[in-house]
């Protein structure tokens, strides 16, 4: 076998650390964003063959073994996976991170090696320990509990029990106890106090998670995205590896920047949000009775409100994903446009499943940046637009955002389509979106619902337009 020197393993680590920059920066914007993943492929190839080939690794051929069946894995699942599941599948991800940060912590406590450190390097190896578990068992659990409820088998309405908060501080305060405990600890005594922590911290974590509410469930990824990222710096640490520290540090930073952006963007307190809903106006959950009578079109009704308009505003939402209709709808759009009509792209920051959702279906369907207006761009514009076309989206354009106090989603700025002279809502049913709540707009006398698929909708407008 042959080893790599440490000063080359250093270097390699050093090159692969200015790719991952390279690759967080190329993600910022959806030109570069192809290049960022390469750029992060590239990193990791190195990082994991510099690992591998440093002096001192053993068992080359269980490592080869289980990254190439963890590789096989990986690549079917990414194959599989549709769009709309990719935040179950981040979830889930972010989960193995918590896990490796929790063996990694428990495996560096029993290695034989650590036993000979003494004094303040002990204490500070037993304390890397303690919170690199404590950090892994949070986002494992928290991470388990976000992909149930992404994935719909757990109630995504939030778990509020009184005295939750009193619960998790007791619960943090014991942790930190069992902290200066375990650190006090000869040789392996302190074991019992690690795995109580381990438990307390899978409950704090699950608790967190179960106490947010599904429209705050961007953040609550993205957070546990940051989590990851800090229980991987904490392996990092235990494993004196600093291409681990870096990268972790990376990740757990841009994730924590994500979820602070997200969080202005939705109006939430950030703090509120990593403390599982505390400080959290208490809402009934009930959003009050709502007044007004449903009333639908049908498709050649649709295409000649169409034909009519000088101007119209697409709002996509979730079940523009679920039902592919991006390109009919590109289709429609470039019709439209054709006949002179002023035809944009309204995008709500949490609209779909995951950040940046709708862009990237749009830009798949290679729909022009210039149409594609954020919220804030073009919620001033659309008391003077003749018809919003809301399709397969719910909560990001409900009015009860604004309007209703007793609403679970009150404070979340949302696209203000029932300000347009006609409002027509694309979707299956009358169900309620990803939060959970009704929506006040249906019921507006300026909307009308056309109930079905998106795309066969879509397809069928498409059909009276070109008649
Ligand atoms: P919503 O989930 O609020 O609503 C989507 C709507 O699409 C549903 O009401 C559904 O109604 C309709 N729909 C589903 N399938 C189809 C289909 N085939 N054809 C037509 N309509 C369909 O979506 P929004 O995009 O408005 O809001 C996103 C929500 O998800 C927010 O609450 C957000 O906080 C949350 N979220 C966002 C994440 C992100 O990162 N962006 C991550 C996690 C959660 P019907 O069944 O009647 O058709």
């Amino acid at each position: 076998m042959i080893f790599i020197e440490k000063e080359i393993q250093t270097a390699a680590y050093l090159f692969a650390s200015i790719l991952f920059i390279l690759s967080l920066g190329g993600l910022s914007s959806q030109e570069s964003a192809k290049r960022g993943v390469f750029y992060g492929i590239v990193g990791m190839a190195i990082a994991v063959l510099a690992t591998v080939l440093g002096k001192g690794v053993e068992g080359h051929v269980y490592i080869i073994g289980a990254i190439s069946v963890a590789a096989i894995i990986g690549t079917l699942l990414a194959r599989k996976v549709e769009m709309t599941s990719m935040p179950q599948l981040v979830a889930i991800l972010h989960s193995f991170v918590g896990l490796a940060a929790v063996l990694v912590g428990f495996g560096s406590y029993l290695d034989p090696a650590t036993h000979t450190l003494s004094g303040t390097e002990h204490t500070i190896h037993l304390v890397e320990v303690f919170i690199g578990v404590f950090i892994g068992a949070i986002t494992f659990t928290g991470s388990i509990v976000a992909w149930g409820k992404l994935e719909g088998k757990i109630m995504s309405k939030p778990l509020l029990y009184p005295g939750r908060h009193a619960v998790n501080i007791l619960m943090l305060l014991a942790s930190i106890v069992l902290g200066v405990l375990f650190a006090g600890a000869e040789g392996l005594d302190g074991m019992m106090y690690l795995y109580i922590m381990t438990a307390i911290a899978g409950f704090i974590g699950v608790m967190l998670v179960m106490a947010i509410g599904g429209a705050d469930m961007p953040v609550v990824v993205s957070m546990l995205n940051s989590y990851s990222g800090w229980a991987a710096s904490a392996a990092g640490f235990m494993l004196g590896n600093d291409l681990l520290i870096v990268t972790g540090a990376l990740v757990g930073s841009s994730g924590a920047i994500l979820s602070i952006i997200m969080c202005e963007a939705m109006n939430r307190s950030f703090f509120s949000v990593i403390l599982g809903g505390f400080g959290t106006v208490k809402s009934s959950g009930e959003a009050t009775a709502i007044e007004g009578e449903v009333t639908a079109l049908n498709h050649e009704e649709v295409a000649d409100l169409l034909k009519e308009a000088r101007s119209v505003v697409i709002v996509p939402g979730y079940g523009m994903a679920v039902a592919k209709a991006q390109y009919p709808i590109y289709e429609m759009v470039k019709i439209l446009q054709k006949a002179g009509k002023k035809v944009r792209f309204a995008i709500h920051p949490v609209a779909g499943r995951l950040p940046g959702h709708m862009n990237v279906l749009l830009a798949e369907a290679n729909v022009p940046y210039d149409i594609v207006l954020e919220m804030d761009e073009i919620n001033e514009d659309l008391p003077e637009t003749d018809v919003v076309m809301v399709i397969g989206a719910n909560d990001v354009v409900n009015p009860g955002a604004q309007d209703d106090p007793s609403s679970p989603i009150y404070g979340m700025p949302v696209i203000e389509a029932w300000k347009a002279e006609k409002v027509i809502i694309m979707k299956r049913s009358m169900s309620v979106g990803y939060a959970g709540v009704e929506n006040p707009l249906f019921y507006k006398p300026n909307a009308e619902m056309l109930y079905g698929d998106a795309k066969d909708s879509v397809e069928k407008i498409l059909g009276f337009l070109k008649a």
